[in-house]
């Protein structure tokens, strides 16, 4: 088992990542001025410029269909249904399905954007380098993969040559991320990245303005926070991302704290 010490230098956080005393509590991250766009392993092909894709994307008949299937999935049948999608194409260059891993009745779910060639390969999300990092977070929290906690995509195939997620794909497997949400009924969210924050917040906007608050998916605390990936060429965000971790477990624990017995 490594040190706490031995995972915060992994990080590259020592020692600003260094959880001491009060700094728990300190006030939460403020949202920064410079606007640090998020690039993260598919930024050379990120369209960025791509609008919302919340709650206003309008389904057709056919797909307000599927999506109803979808959001009376129960767990045994999940992950074969994802297997068996072809709603987007995705699944004809795929290798595996992705459909998500941990705790399916965990407090905290983290959500990323789509699998890379690692998770094609595996089926199972964040274990490439960026996956790497993720567990280090986890770890820093004294938290697990799997324990308490539920990794999940937006995505649940893996885009040709790792490019963005394009906007019908997203529309198109949303539903089962949906699902998964209720499914799981987690306490806190954490959207990593700019498609996980803007998939699910429905918003279009930087990671940056979106930092250091609380928002809502439904009635789900959600806290957004920088994408593993970008994280892993960004060494000063690594401790706002810390920042921001630190600010979801305080956010967790007062909605704990809220609701009598609730811990
Ligand atoms: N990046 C993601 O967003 N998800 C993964 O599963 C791996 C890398």
């Amino acid at each position: 088992m490594p040190k706490r010490d031995d995972i915060l230098t992994e990080l590259g956080l020592v020692p600003t990542w260094r959880l001491r005393g009060d700094a728990g509590a300190a006030a939460p991250a403020k949202p920064q001025s410079a606007v640090q766009p998020e690039r993260d392993a598919r930024a050379a092909l990120r369209d960025d410029t791509a609008g919302p894709r919340g709650a206003g994307a309008a389904p057709d008949a056919a797909s307000s269909g599927r999506a109803q299937r979808i959001a009376t999935l129960e767990w045994r049948d999940f992950a074969a249904d994802v297997d068996a999608c072809t709603a987007c194409g995705l699944a004809r260059s795929r290798k595996k399905s992705v459909p998500g891993v941990g705790d399916t009745r965990a407090e905290w779910l983290f959500v990323g954007e789509a699998p890379g060639s690692e998770e094609d390969a595996k089926g199972e999300p964040f274990v490439g380098q960026a996956g790497r990092l993720l567990d280090n977070m986890l770890a820093a929290l004294a938290m697990k993969r799997g324990a308490n906690v539920y990794i999940a995509n937006v995505l649940k195939c893996r885009p040709p040559n790792n490019r963005a997620p394009a906007p019908r794909e997203i529309d198109a497997c949303r539903p089962y991320l949906d699902r998964q949400i209720a499914l799981i009924r987690p306490k806190l969210i954490v959207a990593l990245g700019k498609s996980a924050a803007t998939t699910l917040l429905g918003v279009d906007a930087t990671i940056a303005s979106l930092r250091g608050r609380v928002h809502r998916y439904r009635d789900v605390p959600l806290v957004v926070t920088y994408h593993p990936a970008y994280l892993l060429r960004s060494l000063p965000d690594k401790a706002k991302a810390w920042e921001d971790l630190l600010f979801a477990r305080r956010t967790l624990e007062a909605a704990a704290d809220a609701v009598p017995g609730g811990r």
